[in-house]
């Protein structure tokens, strides 16, 4: 393995480079006051990057094989969670690349067979399945994880009496704690997720319910997301395993085939270092459980954030500044509507800003001490609180680092701002080419999605009361 594997930095100088091309191109600047980007190179690395990590570490040949949803001993399926960028193009640039999704709702299933994921790269997790949705999902042969020994009953009743295609899963809260956001926390002692293990009797319900259905193959765990240590997760994935090897003791047989790692490795949001990298992750879990990837079991990973967050960035037009209270405030077009965690829990989803002339060129100028706030009309809409940057002037370009994941999938519709546009971008020849990942919402749409269809509805139900 070269060092080059094991570490990497994101590129500012490239990352400029694009910024500037992207102005020069038109997507962004003037009236074109934000966009998404997206770095396909970086994105198709990082998936390299993840396959190598685990294969270093002993475990499976990357994934790509058709069937290893299956659960094929010692294989690896790793999947991406759509909600960390629920957007086809990616999708199906994703799935081109071998890669399985993790879905958990109708609307992310519906987005991972757009983007051309074949079932059986396909994991439905979510903690409220309807009966019609996990219908489906046996109908299609996706695999599902039951959030809970109620899920598993459901999904009893709706299963023929042939061996079903999905691979059927339970997923396990092994109560290890939580990281430092507790929002992002699912391994807690009353998280929501999963059937809780340290529960009285927790175990025997899951083992009998393991030995009335043999259809029952795999343990899935997720112990969280951003902040949650590695050896957090690790613990996790050590409960499940040490759960695994009792349900088949139990069982007199190899029940459990296959185990769903989840995702939830950390992204570090504050320089362009890579960190922790999946080699890590994967030298990590092979040091705390030696038994995973000694081949016995098939394995799935869910990462989300840790593939997309640093291969992606939002610039916004800065349209005004101000001098308020004697703070220097930018009033720019990143808001909550495009960066709603940072807005609301600045704490814990701070993110790197830099500052760029109109033309693109980062301004390197003595940092002031800034509010970089959106066009939100709520006071909190602010990016940054008391930020030291260059100073920011009128039609200048912030930019948004590390937004690849969580950002452009998870917008918030207040104050009916547009959706901005995303674009996907390449230097790989040197020059940087661009593709369209997502249009620009417009004012048609607005009104669409907010009931436009039915403008007069109302006035009909009120004709009564306002005759009388
Ligand atoms: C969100 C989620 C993931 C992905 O988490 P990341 O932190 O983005 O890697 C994986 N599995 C499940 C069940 C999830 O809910």
């Amino acid at each position: 393995m070269s060092a080059e594997e094991r570490y990497r930095v994101v590129d500012a100088e490239r990352l400029d480079g694009v910024v500037r091309a992207a102005v020069a191109a038109g997507l962004v600047g003037g009236e074109q006051v934000a966009a998404g980007f997206v770095d396909v190179d970086g994105l198709l690395r990082s998936v390299a990057d993840l396959r190598a990590g685990f294969r270093a570490a002993g475990a499976g040949g990357g994934g790509a094989g058709g069937g290893a949803g299956g659960g094929r001993a010692g294989e690896v399926l790793h999947t991406f969670a759509a909600k960390a960028c629920a957007l086809v193009p990616v999708l199906r640039l994703l799935a081109e690349a071998g890669l399985g999704c993790e879905v958990a709702s109708a609307g992310e299933l519906a987005l991972a067979r757009a983007a051309g994921f074949p079932a059986e790269r396909i994991v439905l997790d979510s903690p409220a399945k309807t009966t019609a949705e996990l219908a489906q999902a046996l109908a299609l042969g996706v695999a599902v994880n039951a959030d809970n020994l109620g899920e598993v009953e459901r999904i009893a009743a709706l299963l023929p009496t042939a061996p079903p295609v999905s691979v059927l899963g339970l997923r396990i809260n092994p109560q290890v704690g939580a990281g430092s956001i507790d929002a992002m926390s699912t391994a807690s002692r009353h998280s929501k997720f999963g059937e809780p293990l340290g529960d009285p009797s927790a175990r025997e319900r899951i083992a009998d319910a393991f030995a009335r259905y043999p259809w029952l193959t795999r343990l899935h765990v997720h112990v969280g997301s951003q902040g949650c240590p590695l050896e957090l997760i690790a613990a996790g994935v050590r409960a499940v395993y040490e759960l695994a090897e009792d349900v088949n003791e139990r069982a007199g047989r190899r029940q459990v085939t296959s185990l769903d790692l989840g995702g939830g490795l950390t992204v570090n949001f504050d320089s362009d270092e890579i960190r922790p990298t999946h080699h890590a992750y994967a030298e990590h879990l092979r040091a705390a459980v030696p038994g995973l990837f000694d081949g016995r079991y098939a394995l799935v990973t869910e990462f989300g954030r840790s593939l997309v967050a640093k291969n992606g960035f939002t610039v916004a037009v800065a349209e005004y500044t101000k001098q308020v209270g004697g703070r220097s405030v930018a009033l720019t077009h990143a808001g909550a509507h495009l960066a709603t965690r940072t807005v609301f829990m600045p704490q814990a989803w701070p993110l790197r800003i830099s500052v760029h002339r109109p033309d693109g060129t980062r301004r390197e100028e003595p940092p002031v001490v800034q509010d970089v706030a959106g066009p939100l009309c709520f006071a909190g809409d602010v990016v940054a609180h008391e930020r030291p940057l260059p100073p920011i002037r009128p039609g200048d370009l912030v930019v948004l680092h590390d937004t690849g994941g969580y950002y452009a999938s998870a917008p918030w519709g207040y104050n009916s701002v547009a959706r901005p546009a995303v674009h996907g971008f390449s230097t790989r020849d040197g020059a940087v080419r661009f593709a369209t990942v997502r249009d620009r919402q417009t004012a048609l749409e607005i009104v669409a999605e907010s009931g436009g269809a039915h403008a007069g509805s109302l006035l009909g139900l009120g004709t009564e009361a306002t005759e009388r």
